[in-house]
């Protein structure tokens, strides 16, 4: 009888629900993926908290989802005004671990009368989609936002601490640090994830360690790198998980699958905040590769002593430079005072723009840049390659740290300055970057962007794993 009843059953048209962690450097890379598998024909949902859907969507009245593509929120379990920043990030990583798991329970039921969700795309660090997956039976894939390095660095953490290499065993950060398998004689300790200066027994470390591990419970990896770029370290994850799917870089991969057609303006509602986009207006009047792009992307915040010194030291470098300054972006200081300095400093001129939030991947595409003074979030770095832009790096938490490393030493694509904050230190690296060491920091860059570009091309290898990745999720609604 079995037989008979399986060929009667009706197949389950695909329907795949994509859970990001809910911050803007996750958002935008499963977005755009969400994207690109409702342009293909797939059933997508995309699920965001209620707080951010309501962020991102109101705004935009050009906005028409596609008919495969719908946005449908939960709450995250955590009070309208709560501020959700990184200092508190661990109330809302609690929260999402225990009241946000029992919404997604919840609504994956709900869908079940309606339409069946047949596979999760989960954040690598929401394994609340890869717990309730296993408990309904659906099929769920990781989509980790950042490097390869940094995965492999974070999977192999746990044995560091059991060899006695974590907690470093005193302060001095300049010590080489070994052991990580395939990086050896690259890392100082400043090199590893932020996490690792922090004590190993607070809440946030067991929740990004043991986050990494979830996610090799899922029955594959989706990682926003390309082959070319991480093949060793990739050599690394690939016996750790079923499969790895390298599609990246993403945005680009999604700009060429004409994405953007569906929603007329693709990146507006990628983003929690509203893009200035004066700020083109302003970079159509510079002249070629001259201006400095600054963006420490949506979570870093400064203190009001550092803001000073990029100040000055961007100001005395004599070059045109064009800085996004969001409203939060300034440590333990009074809103009022906040707003004030903001305002004096965001005064447009000749050699300066600063904006609370702009177009980044059409600014780092733009004939003006010259070179991106940035914190090394995964999704900036990748765009910057991208877009053949070199980097200044000024690393502050989780994977940026490593990646800058692998930016100024392996990829050798731009400068680290990380763990430091001067004027003359500023100066004096966009001054080696556009000028001193152009040539050669150019070099290396076009190389890599060339390879970028070939592996989001007809034969690349992110385009074929993006098709299997597609024909995969396919197979597993029939
Ligand atoms: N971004 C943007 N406009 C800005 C600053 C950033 O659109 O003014 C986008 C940027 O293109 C990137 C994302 O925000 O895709 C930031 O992600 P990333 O991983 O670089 O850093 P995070 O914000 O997670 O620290």
């Amino acid at each position: 009888h079995r037989e008979k009843d399986e060929e009667m059953e009706e197949p389950l048209e695909s329907h795949v629900l994509v859970l990001p962690f809910p911050a803007q450097g996750h958002i935008k890379p499963l977005l755009c993926l969400a994207k690109v598998l409702a342009t293909s024909g797939l059933r997508v949902t995309f699920l965001n908290t209620h707080h951010n859907h309501r962020r991102i969507l109101p705004r935009d009245p050009c906005f028409s989802p596609s008919p495969l593509l719908c946005f449908e929120s939960i709450s995250d379990g955590l009070p309208d005004n709560h501020p959700r920043s990184l200092e508190r990030l661990e109330e809302l990583v609690l929260s999402i671990k225990t009241e946000m798991k029992a919404h997604l329970r919840e609504f994956l039921l709900r869908k079940r009368v309606q339409f069946p969700v047949t596979c999760i795309i989960a954040d690598g660090i929401m394994s609340i989609g890869i717990d309730v997956a296993e408990e309904l039976g659906i099929p769920v894939i990781s989509f980790r936002t950042y490097s390869a390095c940094c995965l492999w660095t974070y999977l192999c953490i746990p044995t560091f601490i059991l060899e006695g290499k974590l907690p470093f065993p005193d302060d001095d950060l300049d010590k080489e640090f070994h052991g990580l398998p395939g990086a050896e004689g690259l890392l100082r300790r400043r090199d590893l994830p932020s996490i690792c200066r922090s004590k190993i027994d607070s809440k946030l470390y067991r929740y990004f360690i043991d986050e990494n591990i979830a996610m090799t419970r899922a029955c594959a990896l989706i990682i926003n790198t390309f082959d070319a770029l991480e093949a060793p370290m990739l050599s690394h994850l690939a016996p750790i998980f079923s499969d790895v799917y390298t599609i990246g870089p993403l945005h680009a991969l999604a700009t060429q699958s004409n994405v953007g057609q569906f929603s007329g303006r693709s990146e507006s509602v990628s983003s929690l905040w509203i893009e200035d986009r004066s700020c083109m207006v302003w970079l159509d009047s510079q002249a070629p590769r001259s201006v400095v792009y600054v963006s420490f992307g949506s979570l870093v915040k400064i203190a009001i002593d550092q803001l000073m010194e990029f100040w000055h030291g961007l100001v005395n470098c004599g070059r045109p430079f064009l800085w996004v300054l969001r409203e939060d972006v300034i440590l333990g200081e009074k809103e009022e005072n906040v707003k004030s300095l903001l305002s004096e400093l965001k005064v447009t001129s000749q050699t300066r723009c600063l904006v609370d939030w702009a177009p980044q991947e059409e600014v780092l595409a733009h004939p003006a840049i010259g070179g991106f003074l940035t914190h090394n979030g995964w999704n900036s770095t990748m765009e910057s390659i991208a877009a053949g832009i070199p980097m200044i790096c000024w690393p502050r938490i989780a994977d940026q740290q490593i990646n800058s490393r692998w930016v100024s030493e392996v990829w050798k694509i731009g400068l680290d300055m990380k763990d430091t904050c001067d004027r003359s230190t500023i100066d004096k690296m966009v001054n080696i970057l556009m000028e001193d060491k152009k040539e050669e920091i150019m070099k290396s860059m076009a190389r890599i962007s060339a390879l970028a570009s070939d592996s989001i091309g007809p034969e690349g290898s992110s385009l074929r794993n993006l098709e299997r990745l597609m024909e995969n999720i396919r197979k597993i609604g029939r």
